[in-house]
């Protein structure tokens, strides 16, 4: 959950990149024909993203194959992405990585949990498909949160996933995942949402699509699992003989120290640990 800054390049761009990569005049000639107001397009998907309704925009349902755009059909429209956007060899594949670089490595969506290593359709190509290179739609991401989305898209305003380019700064600088410590051997840290009460409902259960979307509970948890021997070596070992409230302080110092995303698993986890009084009071010998 970090806000990225919105592409620079321009839907036109990317689209005469794309067209410069076919063979057939005949078909170049057929997307320019269709595209011939790029602008038209990308300006009415900035619009709606800015005020988050991009859960209002008409979508195609199933496997049929109807003429989407100009003569072209949702298959032509898909392939843009496949064949003319991605591989290695075509035109505009540059842009597409010039797109992927702009998050720095860290998936924008979990948080920082995954490296990125692919784009997300925001508006998955398959029921959208006059977005398939649009780079305002396209999110870079890291596998695991392209895969536990794959072709959804939401109905709702609620259902809504954050939107890294477009949505409000309160999503990404205000905290709204929580953590509590489940009282186990070894110690569990349970991830759930909690967003401001003053936030308007709709953004609450915005959060709470994002969060159900790309799972980030059980990822959050898994990361925290593997994370956690080396805070309870330090309480058995360095930290042995200090007490509750210097092992507290010495973890909330930890939550502070990466300058992480206000919403980062390890954020989260450090910040619930150091206030948590029972971890803070065991001393993990036999452990
Ligand atoms: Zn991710």
């Amino acid at each position: 959950m970090k806000k990225l800054p919105i592409p620079t390049i321009s839907f036109k761009t990317a689209l005469s990149a794309a067209f410069d990569g076919m063979g057939s005049a005949a078909y170049r000639a057929e997307h320019e024909t269709a595209f011939k107001t790029p602008e038209k397009i990308e300006s009415h998907y900035s619009d709606r993203a800015t005020m988050s309704e991009l859960y209002n925009e008409p979508r195609i349902i199933g496997a049929a194959d109807p003429i989407v755009l100009g003569a072209l059909s949702k298959s032509q429209l898909t392939r843009l992405y496949t064949q003319y956007f991605v591989p290695q060899k075509k035109p505009a594949r540059p842009l597409y990585e010039e797109i992927k670089v702009t998050a720095n490595g860290k998936c924008p969506l979990c948080g920082d949990v995954g490296h990125v290593r692919t784009l997300d359709h925001y508006l998955p190509k398959s029921n959208f498909p006059v977005y398939s290179i649009l780079p305002i739609n396209l999110v870079p991401c890291c596998r695991d949160c392209n895969s536990e989305k794959l072709d959804a898209f939401a109905n709702t305003v609620d259902q809504q996933t954050l939107h890294p380019y477009f949505d409000h700064d309160r999503f990404f600088s205000e905290k709204w995942i929580s953590a509590r410590v489940i009282r186990t051997t070894p110690p569990v840290v349970d991830y759930f949402v909690d967003a401001p009460a003053r936030w308007q409902a709709s953004d609450r259960s915005r959060v709470e699509s994002h969060f159900r979307e790309y799972r980030l509970g059980n990822r959050f948890s898994v990361e925290a699992a593997a994370d956690l021997p080396e805070t309870i070596h330090t309480r058995r070992t360095t930290m042995a003989k200090s007490s509750d409230e210097e092992f507290s302080g010495y973890l909330s110092e930890k939550s502070q120290t990466a300058n992480l995303p206000i919403n980062n698993w390890r954020r989260v986890m450090f910040t619930a640990l150091a206030a948590d009084e029972w971890f803070c009071n065991q001393t993990f010998i036999g452990v």
